[in-house]
């Protein structure tokens, strides 16, 4: 259930309802707003606890929740989150743009596609470092050298980095560089590893698993929430169906229906959403006009060399044109790309 505090509600009463809910045996997630706070009491359904929180002083009500996902529904938090990453916004009104390769392959190549997607308007830098494979005999990336050539690219363009963690015991070691930690599709439902990435302080990105329903993601999200870490960005990337033209299928229907069940932003992946270079484009444009709050794109200085999914890389020209079409459609929508200042809003974490 959801306590909704009074807008007038003192700091102390909000700790003296929290105190409440875990004595009551629940678990308490308070959501502070700018108008109001909001607490999460997780664990029971018993109605007479409803009546205790519903009287406490500063209480303006208590609202069961319907949905198995709580921290992360709607109805906990009426405010949308904007998850904000030095240049990088998303939410709301603003729409991030992570761009890069898929895999970090060299220092040349990553810079040289650092300096080029910055130059075209992204926000953030995407690298594989530790990259999942399908095939154990494919290029598994350069790891920790990855991550020291993502930084190098960083110090440079002043683009946060945005490079996936797929373990929990590579947590530690991947924030440690990371700005934005991404949880891959192949790993939505690995637990431990939402927990840890959680916990580890640092936005989530969280990508939806191939054959995972929006409420799996949603209840996925939940457990990055419940390490208390509110910074968790949703990410469309396509489902497996019956359909052989698009690598998967890429239902951008999800963008609306969880901005209408979720405060959490959601952004769309149009590179492994269809996997070929010449649908990303206008995928791209249509996710920013179905509401994405951003879109997180591959491109590489040449896709035909590229060691993982060159397919579907924009080369830069191909991206800046990209960029153009998008800032066309993020005008019509009402989105805006660029971070505002004050400079508050550009350092990095
Ligand atoms: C990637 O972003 O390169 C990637 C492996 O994505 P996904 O987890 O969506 O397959
Ligand atoms: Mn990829």
């Amino acid at each position: 259930m959801i306590v909704v505090m009074r807008t007038d509600a003192t700091p102390e009463q909000i700790q003296h309802v929290i105190q409440l809910v875990q004595q009551l045996g629940m678990k308490a997630h308070p959501i502070y707003g700018t108008e109001r706070t909001v607490i999460a009491a997780i664990g029971s359904k018993r109605d007479e606890y409803r009546q205790s929180l519903a009287s406490s002083p500063g209480v303006d009500s208590v609202v069961p929740i319907l949905a198995p996902y709580k921290v992360a529904s709607l109805e906990v938090k009426r405010e949308r989150t904007v998850v904000r990453v030095g240049p990088l916004w998303v939410g709301n009104s603003h729409l991030g743009i992570i761009a890069g390769p898929c895999s970090v392959e060299s220092e040349e190549q990553t810079l040289a596609t650092a300096r080029a997607v910055k130059a075209a308007g992204a926000t953030a830098l995407r690298g594989g470092a530790f990259k999942p494979r399908t095939s154990p005999y494919s290029f598994q990336g350069l790891k920790e050298d990855g991550l020291k050539i993502l930084a190098t690219a960083r110090a440079e363009t002043g683009l946060p980095i945005v490079t996936e963690v797929m373990a929990a015991t590579d947590v530690e070691l991947v924030a440690s560089y990371a700005d934005l930690l991404q949880i891959g599709a192949r790993n939505m439902q690995n637990y431990r590893l939402l927990e840890e990435a959680g916990q580890s302080g640092k936005p989530v990105l969280l990508k939806r698993g191939p054959a995972a329903t929006l409420e799996e993601l949603l209840l996925a999200a939940e457990y990055i929430l419940n390490t208390g870490n509110q910074q968790v960005i949703l990410c469309e990337r396509g489902i497996r169906t019956f359909e052989t033209h698009t690598r998967y299928t890429l239902p951008l229907a999800s963008v609306p229906w969880l901005h209408q069940h979720t405060h959490l932003p959601i952004i769309v992946d149009p590179s492994h959403g269809t996997g070929h270079t010449a649908l990303v484009p206008d995928m791209a444009a249509a996710a920013v006009a179905a509401g994405a709050d951003g879109l997180i794109i591959e491109v590489h200085p040449n896709p035909e060399t590229a060691l993982s999914d060159g397919y579907q890389s924009l080369t830069f020209q191909q991206f800046a044109e990209t960029m153009d079409l998008v800032r066309r459609v993020a005008e019509a929508v009402g989105k805006q790309i660029n971070a505002p200042e004050p400079a508050e809003a550009i350092c990095l974490p």
